[in-house]
């Protein structure tokens, strides 16, 4: 292994979220210790996508971990998130409360194939809609 990170972030491709992201990234040391894997809904195809899908995507968590040893998985998922938009839900808490819970999905999948990592799950929490303002949170 030549080259080695600690981290891998599994990350909305939500544009709106990117320099939040970063700033939060550098508040907590993971800036440059860092893989990053950008969906949309980020890790959401663990929770609903294909068999095809979920195996594209625990293949990419297998490289980060087998080719930069990551320790820690970090998965974000944020309010107002337009993967969601096409599940039936009608309000900003059914969205979070349906997010929290592939959240947890998500989780149980990784670490199925890679029982040794660290899952931090954290909860972005948009304050305006363009996200200029946005509240980062971990959830157990
Ligand atoms: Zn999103």
């Amino acid at each position: 292994m030549s080259h080695h990170c600690n981290n891998l972030m599994i990350k909305c491709m939500d544009f709106r979220l990117q320099g939040k992201t970063l700033e939060w990234l550098q508040e907590n040391g993971y800036f440059g210790d860092c893989d990053v894997i950008s969906n949309a809904g980020s890790a959401k195809v663990l929770a609903d996508g294909s068999p095809d899908a979920k195996e594209f995507i625990l293949n990419e968590i297998g490289l980060s971990c087998e080719k930069h040893g990551v320790k820690n998985i970090i998965i974000i998922h944020h309010s107002d998130c337009g993967a969601y938009t096409t599940h039936d839900l009608k309000t900003p808490e059914e969205e979070k409360a349906k997010q929290l819970k592939d959240m947890e999905i998500e989780k149980s999948l990784i670490k199925e194939r890679f029982p040794e990592v660290t899952i931090i799950k954290v909860w972005a929490q948009m304050k305006d809609l363009d996200g200029k303002e946005v509240d980062f949170q971990i959830v157990q």
